[in-house]
């Protein structure tokens, strides 16, 4: 995406990095799969018994982070029936658990809080997760710049959800002590806008034919309700003329924007709305509204935040749901209609309970693992946890009754016996190289659906299908941390939308400072500019879109994504004096090629229209003493859904 070379971008500069294995080494390690990649010459982070060791901390590591080199080839391996061969034999350790969890994100964490409110404190549960970190999506990244220590989700980014939390969810946000209301208290709301900030559009010229940072009287994110006063029309009106798209596609623009017109005349709102589900915006845009393929093109990737799609996946009807521009004349029923996405349907109740940490719900994540292992994070506070620092040595110790082990991946889990009457499950898990048996009396699976059909022994056929149909959402969340950002002040943006770049979307942090961190809140100081990409493939159904996304992912190598985010920051930020090999002190890709769970679709799920059961109820039966968690049992990436599944999962196991 660059005119500059390496050095111009800073390619060889010594920032803090983190990259022993790239993306390429990656899928030919995940192919080879053998005791070798988990040797501790190779891949220190699983080296034996690393969580042990000072000094033993993922979330100061920067360069390739989320599903990070060691995570994900054991279960590669026995989605290509190759695990088994490498490792035939398993040593049982000989522990017993009252709980075994598989997967130790907030479902799998608030699964553990719910089991020893009903077993009792001293109840022995075992979370077993695959990568060097807890929480799963909910990951927090730390950056030091010179002095300053700056904090970044990685995942999960806030205590934010369509519907409104249910009373199990918020029941468990507020007993971990968030006070969601007092969140206006932390959050500098008029910090950028003080200093004149803005979002604005980046055009780039291998899409638009000129490289042009234009201010933007829409964040293009959707709920834009305000189109005609007089200061919107002006602000549209400048937009449209400075943006660089053809005189038809300005002359559409306008049309879209302040001309309210009923497309489908004579129909009911009933049935516009079932027109509307079964076409995408790109081609309400293109066939029905008419506009030039330019305009597509600025509107392309805008659900891409909430959905990993762009606008030739989403249906009309949902981006009515999120106030896109073209339905105002249409007199279409406020109220939602058949095969709606969730996340299109707006609820002001759910809008309002919003709180964001400088790490996201890693907050949350921190919170679960104190509760659950006093001795692994100091501090008692929801707000004192922002600054408190995990001691991962005693995630997994020998006396306490619940056990966080990390860099354990779980590939057999199996009744011992009939699953109707067994008493016991077996899990083997991966670690250190070896394979290790335990049991417990019950097991909850609280890792994502898709890899459940590969580790889960006997399930039925239908609900083996079920679950392989919840294919994740792709992402990469991207933290570049910054020495300053003089550059978007003088640019006067703090936010911007880029649908033709490798990540369509860039912002500073949020202004948020809590329990003694302190946000940056002068341009001269540090700070992490947050970045987000979905790798879609434009043009083909959600699920193939996501799989060859999530391939993509795996294939490219850090260095790759290095380029492109020092390329994009400088090509958009370089008028203002950006200067990607001064000015960037670290990097840190979140790639999650397993990301948000797969929300149904009325343009490809055709039993989200016409009703029954889906295949999420299908996937979360229980099965013996084997019951099923995580936000891809509800079909629905929030944290609230995550809670939920797990407070139904432990309710459903057996005595
Ligand atoms: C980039 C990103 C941003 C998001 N932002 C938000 C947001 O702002 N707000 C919001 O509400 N939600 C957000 N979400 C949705 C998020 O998925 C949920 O909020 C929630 O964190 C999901 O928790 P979970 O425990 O269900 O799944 P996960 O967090 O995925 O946890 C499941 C864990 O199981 C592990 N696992 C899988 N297989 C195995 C195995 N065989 N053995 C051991 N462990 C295994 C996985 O590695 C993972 O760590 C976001 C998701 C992503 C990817």
């Amino acid at each position: 995406m660059s005119d500059r070379s390496d050095q111009e971008l800073g390619m060889r500069r010594n920032i803090t990095r983190r990259d022993f294995l790239n993306g390429a080494a990656v899928t030919a390690g995940a192919a080879m799969f053998s005791r070798q990649l988990f040797a501790a010459e190779q891949c220190e982070l699983v080296r034996s018994e690393a969580e042990k060791h000072s000094p033993y901390y993922p979330p100061a590591l920067t360069g390739l982070r989320g599903s990070h080199v060691g995570a994900f080839e054991a279960a590669h391996c026995l989605r290509d029936g190759t695990f088994f061969d490498t490792f035939p034999t398993a040593q049982d350790t000989g522990e017993r658990f009252d709980l075994i969890i598989v997967g130790g994100g907030i479902s799998g964490l608030s699964a553990a809080h719910f089991y020893r409110k009903r077993a009792g404190a001293n109840a022995r549960v075992l979370i077993l997760e695959n990568h060097d970190d807890f929480g799963g999506h909910a990951k927090r990244n730390e950056f030091r710049v010179g002095n300053a220590f700056r904090l970044g989700f990685g995942g999960t980014y806030s205590i934010e959800s369509p519907a409104p939390y249910s009373n199990v969810a918020r029941g468990l946000i507020e007993e971990l002590g968030i006070d969601v209301p007092a969140y206006p208290k932390y959050h500098d709301a008029k910090l950028y806008p003080s200093l004149g900030l803005h979002s604005k559009v980046f055009f780039d010229k291998e899409t638009f034919g000129d490289d042009r940072l234009v201010t933007s009287p829409a964040s293009f994110s959707g709920g834009e309700k305000d189109y005609d006063s007089a200061n919107q029309r002006d602000a549209w009106k400048e937009f449209i003329a400075q943006a660089p798209i053809s005189a038809q596609a300005k002359a559409d623009f306008e049309r879209l924007i302040h001309d309210p017109t009923d497309y489908y005349p004579g129909l009911t709102s009933i049935q516009k709305k079932a027109k509307l589900a079964r076409i995408s915006y790109a081609n309400f845009l293109r066939d029905v509204v008419k506009v030039h393929e330019d305009v597509v093109k600025v509107y392309q990737a805008v659900p891409q935040p909430l959905f990993g799609l762009g606008i030739d996946a989403v249906a009309a009807q949902d981006a009515w749901g999120f106030d896109l521009p073209g339905f105002r004349g249409m007199n279409l029923d406020p109220a939602p209609g058949k095969g709606m996405n969730r996340d299109a349907i707006p609820n002001a109740e759910a809008e309002k309970y919003f709180f964001h940490f400088p790490d996201g719900n890693a907050s949350i994540a921190r919170l679960l693992v104190r509760n659950l292992i006093p001795q692994a994070i100091p501090g008692n506070s929801a707000t004192d946890v922002v600054l408190a620092k995990a001691d991962y040595s005693k995630l997994d110790s020998e006396s306490s009754p619940v056990k966080i082990r990390v860099n354990s991946t779980a590939v057999r889990v199996k009744h011992i016996g009939d699953p109707a009457s067994a008493k016991e499950v077996e899990v083997a898990y991966v670690r250190d190289g070896k394979v290790y048996t335990t049991r417990a009396k019950n097991c909850v699976l609280a890792c994502w659906h898709v890899v459940i059909p590969y580790i889960c022994e006997g399930l039925p056929e239908k609900q083996r299908e079920a679950l392989a149909s919840a294919q994740k959402v792709p992402l990469l969340y991207t933290n570049v941390a910054l020495r300053d950002w003089t550059s978007f002040e003088r640019l006067k943006t703090n936010a911007v939308y880029a649908p033709g770049c490798y990540h369509t979307r860039m912002a500073l942090d949020l202004a948020v400072s809590i329990g003694g961190y302190e946000c940056a809140r002068k341009p001269e100081q540090p700070i992490v500019v947050h970045m987000m990409k979905t790798p879609c493939q434009p043009g083909r159904p959600s699920r193939e879109q996501h799989t060859l996304g999530r391939i993509e992912l795996y294939n490219t190598t850090f260095e790759t994504m290095e380029r492109e985010i020092r390329s994009q920051l400088a090509r958009t930020l370089g008028a203002g004096g950006f200067d990607p090999a001064r000015d960037i002190a670290a990097i840190t890709v979140n790639r999650w090629p397993h990301g948000y769970a797969y929300e149904y679709n009325s343009l490809f799920d055709s039993f989200w229209l016409e009703g029954g059961e889906t295949p999420c109820e299908v996937a979360r039966r229980p099965f013996g003493r084997i019951t099923i968690a995580n936000a891809d049992a509800g079909a629905y990436a929030y944290t609230d859904e995550a809670i939920n599944q797990a407070w139904r999962a432990i309710g459903e196991l057996k005595s």
